[in-house]
């Protein structure tokens, strides 16, 4: 990350600047805690910025009634058991909220064998 960036993210978090984005009226998951939040929730270049209700943004979305949850990460998969490419199952993966995955890629082993000298 640039200095510049870095500083852009502290004036936008602080509030000094406007967020790209703000997320109105949320309902965020909190895994960590188990519990929802409610609140606006601040964008800055991809990253989050932070929850509060005096964030404004350059670009304001009302989410009342939606969630806004983090990426699911499948800390252990095999791609080549599902019989596709990892570009699609990257594909099939993403819009069910997966955004991480850990691949464990022993099957490829099973169906390659062992070389024959
Ligand atoms: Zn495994």
């Amino acid at each position: 990350m640039q200095k510049s960036e870095l500083k852009q993210l502290i004036e936008q978090a602080s509030g000094r600047t406007e967020a790209d984005i703000v997320f109105k009226n949320a309902q965020i998951v909190d895994v960590y805690n188990a519990r929802l939040i409610k609140g606006n929730l601040a964008i800055g270049n991809g990253k989050i910025l932070g929850i509060g209700d005096d964030y404004h943004g350059k670009q304001e979305i009302d989410v009342a009634g939606k969630y806004i949850t983090p990426g699911l990460i499948d800390p252990h998969i095999h791609i080549e058991s599902a019989s596709v490419s990892p570009a699609v199952f990257g594909q099939l993966a993403t819009p069910h909220g997966t955004t991480t995955i850990l691949a464990d890629p022993h099957e490829i082993v099973n169906v390659a064998g062992v070389q024959i000298i």
